[in-house]
Parts: C-alpha cells; structure tokens; sequence
C-alpha cells in the first residue's frame, strides 16, 4: 500500500494560488457561482470541484483531509472542529433510533459519555465490552448492531484492539467498524487491517501543538459524501466545522508528525523500559509484559515505535498527585489532561479525564486511584530527564532506595 503524506512527507505537493508553497487560505465562508444552474447543481451534489458554502467544505479544509486520508489509506476524510466533532456526526450517520452500538469499555471519557448517556435519548444503545475478548463482542450482536467501536489503543488504558479480528466479524454481521486512532498515528493504520471509518482527535499528536481542538473522520468517499449531504448529513447539519485558518495552521504542523512520533516512542520506550526495571507497575505496548504486546508488533507500522503513551501505578491517587505536582515543580512537564505536546503531560485519568466513567466501573476494568497517565514529550536528553522523575520518586517514597539503588 503506497501511503502519503505524513509518512512519506515528501510526496505531499500543494501549490499555494500563486505558486506560493503553502496553499492558499481560503478566507472565505461563501462561494460566487457564474451561473445559477450550476449553484442548484451543487447543491444537489452534482457540481464536483465547485465550493458552496464553508461548513459543507472549503478548500483549506480539503486540502487537509486528503493529507490526512492519505496517511490513513482511505479514500478520503472530512475535518471537523474537534475530535467529538468527527465522533458523534459518524455514530449518528450510522445509527438511528432502534439501533444498537459494541462499544469498548476503555475509551475516551467524551465518547463514553455520548454512548452512555447521550444516545440512548435517541433510542440508541450500546453495549460497552472487553474489546479484548473477540467471542464477548461477537455475542452481543444482534439484528440491529450497527457499530462496533473502539480505540486502536485505549484511553488509559492502553488496551490494544485486534483491528483484523474486529473488521472481520464485522465484514461477517454487516456492520462498521470505526476505530478511533488518536492514541497511535503513523504506527497503526487501521484501515489497512479492515477498520471502515478512522478517526482522530487532530488536538493531540497531529497536530501536536496544544494550541487548538480538531477532528477528522477518514472513509470512503460514499460514507464521506453522505457526512457532508445538505440534505441528511450529521457533519453538515450539526455543524462541527473546522475554520480555514485552522486547517491551514494543522496542515503545517502534520509535516513533522513524522519526526515527531519517532522521538516520542523513543522517549517512551526508554522511561517505560526504566520504570518497570525500578519496580514499577508500568503499562506501555513496546513492553513485553504488555499483554498486547505481540498484537501491536503485528499490527504496527515499524519505524514509528510503539507510541508517546504510558501508565504507570503508584498506589494512591494521594502519591499520584504529589508526584504529579513535585514533577512539575521540576519542570519536567505539565500536570495537564491531553496528549501529543512537546513537554510530557501527566494526569490521574481516574479523577479527570476518565471520570465519566462510573467508580465501580473503572475498577472493573482495572483503572486504579494510583494510576498517572504520561504523554511522554519530545526531550532531547530523555535519560537526564529519568533521573529528575527517579530523584522526585524516591523523595516521595513511590521508590524505595534498596530498590532503586540496584538499578541503574
Ligand atoms: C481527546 C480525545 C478525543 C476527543 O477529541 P477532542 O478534540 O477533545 O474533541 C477522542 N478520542 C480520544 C482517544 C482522545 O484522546
């Protein structure tokens, strides 16, 4: 499969509107049509190439989802405003009342509260499973399932989901499978394994600067054209649109994604590799302990790494945030929800990012007090930046020296 843009950069070529060598912002919300037939065409979807009105597409906003389609091997893609800008609109093109959702249980807060809380107003349910255990999912099918949902890697807890296996009981019921891929861009392409719609929360590690919020759903050109329908699209009608400004400013950034995920799966596999080796109960795919480890192998696209995202378990949520914030102290990152910035950024997903989810339910799913989620950053000397986390660990007493001073 030949990929672009983000994986193989230099193949990207967009001309700007007088040769610059950025394309042109398209500043404008409303298009002129030289003739009132072909704006009555265009409205009709008939008109291809011709631009209407800038919540249904602009050229700013295309120029990105082909880069990003591109990257992800599907047809093509549609920007949104966010990244639940990208999730709700595709749930809800694909479902209506009566229907019926799989979702797995360790997902992102916002698509958890949607599905549990905001769907079923429409008649919609769904069930959240162990998207682990492939027999679990395929027996909660029934003659309404419309979607099997997950994260390629889960939010927080880096559980991995077997695309290949979930595209092929979902080829076998008719249904979609959607995968949102936030957490692992470049290394897993989940379209390529049989995944029918991609999505991203672009605010994380595409655009990799935590200055906006921004979405993509990347499919096929039918289920993008019915997104976008002026007559029954869930993207055009609720209105989630990215600004042209903004999608110039994230197409910039998506140039050194690339780069960008090298060094944070670099930096992560070290300081996971030196957290477990220290005693600590540490998650991260690249680790052989992780029980998905040889499924992420299988399914990653090597050169990127295992990715920028770890856990690790320090007991309490006290220890955790007294940790959190003497790490901060240090300056080595940010005590900060989201991901994909340039400093490390650490939360206690159990008290912010994953709160939505019921108390028992995250301990049923293994998402302790003591848990600190890492955005590992893109450091240049990663090992001067362990021994400032060890140093703070065995201040606080979640290292014991014995323990610390064996390893080095
Ligand atoms: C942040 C995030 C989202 C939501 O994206 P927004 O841009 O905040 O709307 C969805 N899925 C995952 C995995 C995320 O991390």
């Amino acid at each position: 499969m030949a990929f672009k843009p983000a994986n193989n950069i230099q193949d990207l070529q967009y001309f700007g509107e007088f040769g610059g060598v950025n394309p042109s912002i398209s500043d404008s919300s409303t298009y002129t049509f030289l003739s009132a037939k072909t704006m009555f065409d265009t409205f009709e979807g008939n008109a291809d190439g011709c631009y209407l009105y800038s919540r249904h597409s602009s050229p700013s906003n295309l120029y990105l989802g082909e880069a990003l389609a591109a990257m992800e091997g599907t047809e093509t893609a549609n920007v949104s405003a966010s990244g639940m800008g990208a999730i709700t609109p595709v749930i809800l093109q694909l479902c209506g009342a009566g229907d019926h959702i799989i979702s797995s249980r360790t997902i992102y807060g916002g698509t958890y509260a949607f599905l549990k809380n905001f769907t079923p107003k429409f008649n919609i349910h769904t069930n959240f499973v162990d998207i682990t255990k492939l027999d679990l999912v395929e027996a909660l099918i029934t003659d309404r399932t419309k979607i099997i949902y997950c994260e390629s890697v889960s939010n927080p807890l880096l559980e991995v989901a077997d695309i290949k296996a979930l595209a092929e009981i979902a080829k076998k019921h008719n249904l979609k499978l959607v995968v949102d891929n936030t957490f692992s861009p470049l290394s897993i392409s989940p379209a390529v394994w049989g995944a029918d719609v991609v999505i991203h929360s672009l605010t994380k590690f595409i655009n990799g600067t935590s200055d906006t919020v921004g979405g993509v759903a990347c499919g096929t050109q039918d289920f993008i054209n019915a997104l976008r329908n002026v007559n029954d699209g869930a993207s055009m009608l609720l209105g989630s649109t990215m600004d042209s400004l903004r999608a110039a400013s994230v197409l910039k950034n998506l140039r050194t994604l690339h780069i960008r995920m090298q060094q944070h799966s670099k930096n992560a596999m070290f300081l996971a590799k030196k957290f477990e080796s220290d005693g600590l109960k540490t998650v991260y795919p690249g680790l052989p302990s992780h029980p998905s480890h040889t499924l992420f192998k299988r399914m990653m696209n090597e050169a990127y790494g295992f990715g920028g995202m770890l856990t690790i378990d320090v007991g309490s949520l006290d220890k955790a945030n007294e940790l959190m914030e003497m790490m901060q102290d240090k300056n080595l990152g940010y005590l900060a929800v989201s991901l994909g910035f340039y400093k490390t950024l650490f939360s206690a997903p159990g008290s912010s990012t994953s709160s939505e989810i019921p108390k028992e339910e995250q301990q049923d799913m293994g998402l302790t007090d003591g848990l600190i989620r890492f955005s590992i950053g893109l450091d240049a000397d990663i090992e001067r930046t362990y021994n400032t986390i060890k140093s703070c660990m065995l201040s606080i007493g979640v290292l014991k020296e014995t323990m610390a001073s064996h390893v080095q």
